[in-house]
């Protein structure tokens, strides 16, 4: 089949890597110059199945409103809020039930597991070398924040995965670098887990894509979906539409907007988030692999001789407007545990300050599949594990433009459970 997918970031360059496998002839369209510049481009690149759970869950909306005034806070409201926020946060409400909760969480974990296999037999069959890390710890302050954790770790049990609950010196041993005056219980050990450069991976898979035949066509923005004409669309500046046998569409936050005049809602909000990437002062004093503060909800990862934090869930605003206080908590929570590890910009070095937002659908797992409309598919909403779900993603999707069985069940990860 002749496919046009929509959009370079990790989801549409591993669907055209896959679409390419099944031997179709593809062309993605990308409206920046590059693969991997929009969300893709600096998330925290945490790999880790058991942590790939929904942000709807019971407890959740208490937990935010009695985080919203607090200065470090993870969550936070940015202002304006429009009236699409507002809906989506009433959605998003409705889905933290227990029951729903219980259901996508086991869509979204069986999906990451399915990925992170897929992404390993990608990198060893492809040789790709990017940077990476293997395991992922849970820092936890206090008894309190151990007392928080056991709900998750309970889900690790059910879902066979390997940790191991470690006080504070077998901490130290694993990650010999974290602040000697900083106290703290103990963490959640995962060794099978890992951290890993999304956009290194994009960059590389996208050459192997081009190899295996994949055309891009970078600084084109596809202006519309045509309506009265299957699998077509316009890019912006042309008058004649281009025509396909299919199209995907992976444009990630701005898929909604694409999509809503062929009168497919997708309800989808950005959820911003922000990370510093500083280059390492001394390895000595660096993290070997990723962390997770589980107060602040801040990822520390170590990718090759730069170290990454990551945080941040805001609502409502724009990405343009950066704000101050997040980004401060990144630092400190950086000091906290690593306060030799990077250059920071004060010592005259390049430290990176970005903002991303998550494409995130209110319930949780992204969408996948047929979208109802001939010729048109979805591989959109994968919110706060893009990176995490992607390979798995994109086979799936692959495999469902051939007519075959995934391997694995995805009964509520397609389109129809909108409708429910
Ligand atoms: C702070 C932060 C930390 C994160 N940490 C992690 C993590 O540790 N692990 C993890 O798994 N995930 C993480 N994520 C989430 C992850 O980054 C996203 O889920 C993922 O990048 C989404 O990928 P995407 O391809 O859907 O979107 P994008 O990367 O945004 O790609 C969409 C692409 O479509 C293009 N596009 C849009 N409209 C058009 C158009 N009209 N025409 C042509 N092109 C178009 C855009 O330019 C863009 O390149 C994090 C996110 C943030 C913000």
């Amino acid at each position: 089949m002749k496919i046009a997918v929509i959009g370079a970031g990790i989801i549409g360059i591993t669907t055209a890597y896959e679409l390419a496998v099944d031997g179709h002839e593809v062309t993605v369209f990308e409206r920046r110059g590059a693969a991997a510049e929009e969300t893709s481009f600096a998330n925290a690149g945490v790999v880790a199945p058991g942590y790939v759970t929904p942000w709807a869950a019971p407890g959740m909306p208490g937990k935010v409103i009695s985080h919203l005034l607090s200065r470090h806070a993870p969550v936070k409201l940015g202002l304006p809020l429009s009236a699409g926020d507002l809906a989506w946060m009433w959605k998003w409400f409705r889905a933290c039930k227990l029951e729903t909760y219980l259901a996508n969480r086991a869509r979204m974990q069986r999906l990451a597991f399915y990925s992170r296999e897929r992404l390993h037999q990608i990198t060893e069959t492809l040789q790709l070398d990017y940077d990476r890390s293997p395991g992922y710890m849970v820092l936890l302050r206090s008894e309190k924040d151990s007392r928080l954790v056991q709900p998750g770790l309970q889900v690790l049990r059910d879902a066979g995965v390997a940790f191991r609950e470690i006080n504070a010196d077998e901490t130290r041993k694993i990650e010999p670098a974290l602040n000697p005056d900083t106290p703290f219980m103990g963490a959640v050990h995962l060794p099978n887990d890992e951290v890993a450069n999304c956009r290194q991976f994009a960059l590389l898979l996208k050459n192997e894509a081009q190899r295996l035949g994949v055309k891009f066509e970078f600084n084109t923005t596809v202006a519309q979906v045509e309506r009265a004409q299957t699998a077509s669309i316009l890019i912006a500046g042309e008058t004649a539409p281009r025509h396909f046998d299919a199209l995907v569409m992976c444009a990630g936050l701005a898929s909604a907007r694409l999509l809503r005049p062929l009168g497919l809602k997708i309800p989808m909000a950005a959820v911003y988030g922000y990370s510093i990437s500083a280059p390492i002062r001394e390895p000595l004093n660096a993290p070997r692999s990723a962390l997770m503060d589980e107060r602040y909800k801040v990822a520390i990862s170590r990718l090759g001789n730069r170290v990454r934090v990551a945080g941040s869930a805001e609502i409502g605003g724009s990405l343009a407007a950066k704000r101050a206080s997040s980004i401060q908590t990144l630092y400190k929570v950086l000091h906290d545990w690593f306060p030799g590890a990077a250059q920071l910009a004060s010592t005259g070095a390049s430290v990176q300050e970005w903002k991303g937002a998550r494409p995130m659908l209110p319930d949780g797992p992204p969408i996948i599949g047929a979208s109802g409309i001939a010729g048109l598919w979805l591989n959109l909403g994968h919110g706060s594990s893009g990176w995490a779900l992607s390979c798995g993603s994109a086979r799936a999707l692959a495999d469902a433009m051939q007519g075959r069985a995934a391997d694995i069940d995805m009964d509520g990860l397609d389109v129809s459970r909108l409708a429910r």
